[in-house]
């Protein structure tokens, strides 16, 4: 899924290549993509795209005052293409030609359809449900007050700093990240943590801001799908932490696993696999 750095280095190329560009026609093949009917699609026909910018793990391209809003999910991808998509392409979800020839294509792969997008008036978007529940950005970083207040909360950190409406822009990537850079327990709780543990944590969403820099460096110009996540313990179960050498475990959900360093983040204890503890029931 893409999270707060490949998004913002997706829009940041986006907004570069597309600039300007006039929109030619623009469709939905994905039945249930688009979430609004009202302005209907071809009300973009003609108009020039002003702009492209991120909100959460959201991305907005405006057109002028009509902004379309679209949430990748865990399968989305958005890309712009030299030529247009050819109609049997099943993976086709919203279609945005341009006069130039290009495409802004998003596509979404797997069997579940649940990326979405919505059109609506530009001064529309704040005041929409999903972007007006958002806690703050998660980078760059809201203030160490601001970070205190917002994860006092009697919650597991791992589903805390991924619930959107906390802080946005975490999602099941990067939370492993943030908690291993944290050296932090991903079921300690919020309201749990120390003032040491909550500065440790605040200042570890600084691997957002280099994630971002990661990719500035190693995207070229053209709009990543998807770029390769800079990724040190997520996923990567088996393997020596890169701090100290113990090797990372996993902890196993239905439809995504954490990550951590039992030396550094669990004092030595290696958590339960739900996984494997569900198998043996
Ligand atoms: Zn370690």
């Amino acid at each position: 899924m893409p999270e707060l750095p490949e998004v913002e280095i997706s829009v940041r190329r986006l907004d570069s290549v597309l600039g300007g560009a006039c929109v030619d026609s623009a469709v939905a093949p994905g039945m249930n993509v688009m979430k609004t009917f009202e302005p209907p699609l071809e009300a973009l026909v003609g108009r020039e795209v002003s702009g492209v910018r991120r909100v959460g793990k959201m991305v907005v391209v405006e057109f002028g005052d009509l902004a379309l809003l679209i949430h990748l999910m865990s399968a989305g991808r958005l890309g712009v293409f030299g030529r247009r998509a050819s109609p049997r392409d099943r993976a086709s979800r919203v279609l945005v030609r341009l006069e130039d020839g290009r495409e802004l294509r998003l596509r979404e792969f797997g069997t579940k359809q649940r990326a979405w997008a919505k059109l609506m008036a530009s001064d529309a978007v704040e005041a929409d449900e999903m972007v007006a529940t958002l806690g703050p950005e998660a980078w760059p970083a809201p203030t160490a007050a601001e970070f205190a207040a917002l994860i006092d909360q009697p919650r597991h950190l791992h589903p805390l700093l991924r619930d959107q409406r906390t802080i946005a822009g975490i999602g099941r990537s990067w939370v492993d990240e943030v908690l291993w850079e944290a050296r932090l327990s991903p079921f300690k709780k919020g309201s749990e943590l120390d003032e040491d543990e909550v500065a440790r944590l605040h200042a570890a969403l600084h691997v957002l801001g280099d994630a971002i820099d990661h990719y500035e460096e190693t995207v070229g110009e053209e709009p990543p799908e998807k770029p390769a996540k800079p990724l040190k313990v997520h996923k990567r179960e088996g393997e020596p932490c890169p701090r100290c050498g113990a090797t990372i475990e996993a902890v196993f959900f239905s439809e995504h696993q954490m990550n951590y360093c039992p030396a550094e983040q669990t004092a030595g204890k290696v958590l339960k696999d739900r996984r494997l503890s569900r198998l043996l029931k």
